[in-house]
């Protein structure tokens, strides 16, 4: 809808605000919890009295500059608080304390993996700022619209918030949504916030234009707001772009404005216009000084940065050969891709690790509620089991079998299957004499293969599943039926 079979183009570009995962606030020593009871982790400086002076968290900086880093922006040698004038019940001061023409992060760049691909995104900016307040409607289903009283929690007042704005490089919102996703990856790698949506702790605003298709300027933008779920923000920016599209075609034009996406049902509503906007009089912080970070520290931060899960999906993807999805799913958390990458590091074939771990083990432990690298099913013992499907010790139903014992109880799995008598039956001559059995036991089947119908040859293979509980070689079991019936 959105490529050149309509004629035109999208352009998309991003802001997003994620909450830093710092112990306390931006400004003040309140400790940050989300879901106490209101006004419980408050002071003079986030309630604003009077006289009160700010003072930046060192850890917020920490995490704003290894952003930075992450997404391959240069970290100003000094960047400025400046204060965001403007009026509402949840801004305790009148003002916001953000940062404006004078951000801590500049000029980033990002590489993009998808299926498809890979696509780079420019970041214009990445700027440290405060939350404001939550305001909390009683009554009136908790909305503002009809409630009968409006209350104000400042427990959030004060959340440190790194606000990452991109360039307009994205063209549809698919990528859009790819971005996003591995933006949110990279965040949780680095430890800088848990991004929650549901919880607000990461917010995306969408910037949106369209333009005939491979022509340079760029058209009018909307801003479709606050969405807290990827899913829904890709609907309304395509939403978005057929709204545009559809004006443009009317012979209007799109006006700019910021919208809110109703993704029950799927409509789009005017939140204000442009001459609605507000003037924020933005001027200096007087009360905090320019932010100067060390050189030395940025680079002993740069030094410290993790394996980003850009690199390791890479990697794996080239080296190891895993699909975009198996990487992508094995990456997240951290503690999964150490898991993944110890399997393979005792020589177990990658592919078949990443389809077990993504299917087998995850199934089975999810039912324990347990994760595989706090499951019984130690590295060791995967790459093991794993080895007696390889050497077809196992065939996969014994496999899982196998597998189910040692979540249950930790044992190696080479114990497991002497213990249980589960290997695959290894002896020729025992295979043989049963096919000899099922060929003689089911004569009608054994005729259809003669007459050329290879389709029975898996009814054998049951057949001998069946009688062996599992333990016979389908493969071997296939090719000695094919054998006897050739032999006459
Ligand atoms: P504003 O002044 O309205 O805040 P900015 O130039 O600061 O606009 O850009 C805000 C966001 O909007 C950025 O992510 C930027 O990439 C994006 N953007 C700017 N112009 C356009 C456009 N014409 N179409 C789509 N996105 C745009
Ligand atoms: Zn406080
Ligand atoms: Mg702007």
């Amino acid at each position: 809808m959105t490529t050149a079979a309509t004629g035109w183009e999208a352009v998309i570009g991003v802001e997003i605000h994620v909450q830093l995962a710092t112990r306390t606030k931006m400004f003040c020593g309140c400790e940050l919890r989300f879901g106490d009871p209101p006004n419980t982790h408050t002071c003079p400086v986030c309630l604003a009295h009077p006289g009160v002076l700010p003072v930046v968290n060192r850890e917020a900086v920490r995490l704003a500059i290894i952003t930075g880093l992450a997404l391959g922006c240069e970290i100003a040698p000094r960047s400025q608080f400046h204060r965001k004038n403007y009026f509402y019940p949840d801004l305790s001061k009148a003002y916001q304390i953000s940062q404006y023409d004078e951000p801590i992060c500049i000029g980033g760049r990002v590489e993009v993996l998808t299926p498809e691909g890979s696509f780079e995104v420019g970041i214009t900016r990445a700027h440290l700022e405060e939350d404001a307040a939550k305001l909390v409607h009683v009554g009136g289903g908790g909305r503002r619209a009809g409630a009968e009283a409006s209350g104000v929690d400042f427990n959030r007042g004060g959340t440190p918030l790194l606000e990452i704005v991109t360039e307009p490089d994205l063209r549809t919102p698919a990528q859009a949504g790819a971005f996003l996703r591995q933006l949110r990856a990279t965040l949780r790698r680095l430890g800088v916030s848990d991004c929650n949506m549901e919880e607000g702790s990461m917010r995306a605003d969408a910037n949106v234009s369209v333009r005939p298709a491979g022509s340079a300027g760029l058209g009018t933008k909307t801003e479709l707001k606050n969405m807290n779920s990827f899913r829904f923000l890709e609907r309304g920016m395509e939403a978005e772009i057929a709204r545009q599209i559809g004006i443009i075609e009317a012979g209007g034009r799109v006006t700019q404005e910021t919208l809110h996406y109703d993704p029950e049902l799927n409509e789009i509503h005017s939140l204000r216009s442009k001459e609605e906007a507000h003037d924020y009089r933005y001027f200096p912080e007087p009360d905090l000084v320019p932010v100067v970070p060390d050189r030395a520290w940025v680079e002993e931060l740069r030094a410290g940065l993790p394996a980003l899960p850009a690199v390791t999906r890479r990697r794996w993807t080239d080296d190891l050969g895993l699909t975009f999805e198996d990487a992508e799913v094995l990456s997240e958390p951290a503690e999964l891709a150490a898991y993944f990458e110890a399997v393979v590091a005792t020589g177990a074939d990658p592919k078949a690790a990443a389809n077990w771990i993504r299917g087998e083990l995850r199934a089975q432990l999810r039912e324990l509620g347990q994760e595989p690298w706090e499951s019984a099913v130690t590295p060791a013992r995967m790459a093991e089991l794993l080895a007696l499907l390889g050497d077809r010790t196992l065939s996969v139903p014994l496999a899982k079998e196998v597998l189910a014992e040692v979540v249950r109880t930790g044992a190696p799995p080479a114990r497991v299957v002497e213990e249980k008598g589960l290997g695959q039956i290894s002896d020729e001559g025992e295979l043989v004499a049963l096919v000899e059995r099922l060929l003689a036991d089911n004569p009608a089947q054994a005729e259809q293969l003669r007459g050329g119908k290879d389709k029975v040859v898996g009814f054998f293979v049951g057949q001998a599943m069946k009688a062996t509980g599992g333990r016979a070689d389908p493969a071997r079991v296939g090719e000695l039926v094919r054998e006897k019936v050739a032999a006459g």
